[in-house]
């Protein structure tokens, strides 16, 4: 399994200031699968991701058969007229038998949702549409041939391409997989991430804290997400700012995980002592990204694990760890490059964004369909990543935004 090469996330030299785009192409570059794929039952394979690209193996549907409950017969047989009326063949076509007899031009047969059409029939009428008597069926012109009737291989053929490689299996793609013929699946181990919070500061939620301590807000928020983007979250606790402290976190990590988000100790001050560990005993390269709210990542690696040096501030690792770490984990997890889905709202705001860096404010939808933005920009109001249900991302460029403007707002459920 090849790994990430030892300096996939220097910089080139001078850059300073990199724009989210290319950080993001960066990101994508450097970037590649590191976990074991396996051989996994349909229905244990939830939520993982696709090792293979998978053709159906079987055409669905693997017949022609009725979509609906009535008579089925042959169109080109009809009688000449507005009234039409076919003598009715005794039994009937249902699902879960194999094909019934062939039923002769001018002649009609009882057929129910889901049987095979039986030789001779090609278009179905609706029960609700016929009258019964004296063992005919009655009803008038108009309808198309192959009406009510699904081909054979109309959805996939045998041989299609159902799944491609790098897909995460959603729900919907476990009922595809099932109808093609597919009980089993190449898939991705999942890919184990750690979780360090760092700063003599943050201490656990629950624990005594004194004025000058804050309870560590990062650790539980950055486990789960990563439990939402279906990788697995591991522990690794915290670590106070010395730097034994993170390099013994660091190497728990490596050893129990493929990757290592952290949190605080990421810029280059004098408590910073993620940035200044690796520097010293790993690689690490600073990526001061044209975004806010985010101060720099530190990109790194640890006893050749990638390390995601996030901002210590719970709304820039939020931020951080969905724009930058979301997409770079999922490749690594095996997955296509994620890009979040947004859609384009009328702003239900104004603001004059500044030129140079791209802003993700906390927002989220009225009403009546606009895009609201949280009351304050300020990256302490953690309170704001709750009153959200989404980003709204603005563009690197200055903005002058009022209300009716279109906007992209991102759901969070889009980074998932
Ligand atoms: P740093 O990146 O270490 O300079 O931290 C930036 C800010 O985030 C500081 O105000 C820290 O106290 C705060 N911070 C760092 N880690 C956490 C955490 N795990 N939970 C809440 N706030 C944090
Ligand atoms: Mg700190």
């Amino acid at each position: 399994m090849p790994g990430l090469k030892n300096d996939c996330f220097a910089l080139p030299p001078g850059v300073h200031w990199t724009p989210v785009d290319e950080a993001l192409a960066r990101l994508r570059e450097a970037t590649t699968v590191v976990v074991e794929a396996e051989e996994l039952a349909i229905d244990r394979a939830a939520g993982r991701v696709l090792a293979e690209d998978v053709l159906a193996r079987r055409a669905n549907p693997p017949g022609a058969n009725s979509a609906v409950d009535g008579y089925g017969f042959a169109h080109a047989g009809l009688p000449e007229g507005d009234e039409i009326s076919l003598p009715l063949m005794s039994g009937r076509a249902a699902a879960g038998a194999s094909v019934a007899a062939r039923v002769p031009a001018g002649q009609a047969v009882r057929i129910l949702t889901g049987a095979l059409l039986p030789d001779g029939v090609d278009t179905v009428i609706l029960q609700e549409d016929v009258s019964l008597e004296d063992g005919h069926v009655r009803f008038g012109r108009g309808l198309k041939p192959g009406a009510n009737c699904r081909a054979m291989g109309e959805d996939l053929e045998a041989g299609m391409p159902a799944l491609p490689r790098g897909r995460r299996l959603a729900p919907q793609d476990l009922a595809l997989l099932s109808a093609v013929g597919i009980a089993q699946a190449r898939v991705f181990a999942p890919l184990k991430v750690g979780v360090l919070s760092t700063g003599d500061e943050v201490v656990a939620p629950g624990s005594r804290a004194e004025r000058h301590q804050i309870f560590d807000a990062n650790r539980p928020m950055l486990l789960d997400l990563l439990g939402r983007f279906g990788m697995e979250p591991v522990d690794l606790g915290h670590a106070g700012d010395r730097r034994d402290a993170v390099r013994t976190a660091l190497d728990q990590g490596g050893a129990r995980c493929d990757a290592i988000l952290t949190s605080g100790g990421a810029s280059a001050g004098d408590e910073d002592h993620i940035s200044a560990l690796l520097e010293a005993e790993g690689t690490v390269s600073t990526w001061r990204i044209g975004v806010k709210p985010g101060r720099p990542l530190a990109l790194g690696q640890w006893r050749g694990r990638p390390i995601f040096g996030l901002p210590g501030n719970p709304v820039a690792a939020f931020v951080c760890a969905l724009v930058f770490a979301r997409p770079a984990l999922g490749q690594m997890a095996g997955e296509a490059w994620h890009v979040p889905q947004g859609f384009i709202l009328p702003a239900a705001f104004s603001k004059s964004k500044k030129a140079g860096r791209r802003e993700f404010l906390r927002a989220r939808v009225t009403p009546e369909g606009g895009a609201e933005v949280f009351a304050s920009e300020g990256s302490g109001r953690i309170s704001g990543l709750s009153w959200a249900d989404g980003l709204v991302e603005l563009p690197d460029e200055a903005m002058e935004i009022t209300p009716g403007a279109p906007v992209r707002y991102i759901p969070y459920s889009s980074f998932f």
